[in-house]
C-alpha cells in the first residue's frame, strides 16, 4: 500500500514526503531520506555518513545525527535500538517485527501477521501503558 510507494522515490517525492511530515526539506535531509527510502532497509548513522560521503564530503557526521532524530521524532522512519552500540534506522515504519541470524548480524523484516503476539495494553507490575509491541527474533538461517 502507501508504504510500497515510498522506496525508490525521486527527490522531488522526497521533499513532498518530509513536508507533508512537517518538515523543512533542505538539500541535506533530501540527501538522507532519499537513501535511507531507496528500498526497505535498515541503517546505521554510520553506514548512512559512508554512503553519502563515498564520492565526496557532503554531510558531516552531527547533521547525520541530527536529521535522523527528526525523522525519529516526525516518525518518517522508525528507530531500533538493539543495544546502545546497535542503533538502526528502518525506512518501514509499517508495524513489523525483526529476525536477526545470529551468524552475519543481518536483520530481516518479520510480518506483524506471521507472529501471534500479545494482545498487551498495560504492564501491571509497572503500572505502564504499552504503546507498541515490537519482537526481536534471533536465529540461524538454512546453511547452504
Ligand atoms: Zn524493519
Amino acid at each position: 500500500m502507501e508504504d510500497q510507494k515510498k522506496y525508490g522515490m525521486c527527490k522531488r517525492e522526497v521533499a513532498e514526503l518530509l513536508r507533508s511530515h512537517d518538515i523543512n526539506p533542505t538539500t541535506q535531509r533530501i540527501e538522507i531520506a532519499h537513501l535511507i527510502f531507496q528500498k526497505a532497509q535498515h541503517l546505521c548513522a554510520d553506514e548512512i555518513l559512508a554512503e553519502l560521503n563515498k564520492e565526496y564530503e557532503q554531510v558531516s557526521q552531527a547533521t547525520v545525527y541530527n536529521t535522523l532524530k527528526v525523522f525519529v521524532d516526525k516518525k518518517v522512519v522508525r528507530e531500533l535500538v538493539f543495544a546502545p552500540d546497535r542503533i538502526y534506522y528502518d525506512s518501514n515504519t509499517s508495524h513489523h517485527h525483526h529476525f536477526i541470524d545470529v551468524d552475519t548480524g543481518k536483520i530481516y523484516d518479520v510480518s506483524g501477521d506471521c507472529v501471534k503476539c500479545p494482545e498487551l495494553s498495560y504492564v501491571d507490575h509497572l503500572k505502564a501503558e504499552v504503546l507498541e509491541v515490537s519482537l526481536i527474533l534471533k536465529g540461524r538461517m538454512p546453511q547452504a
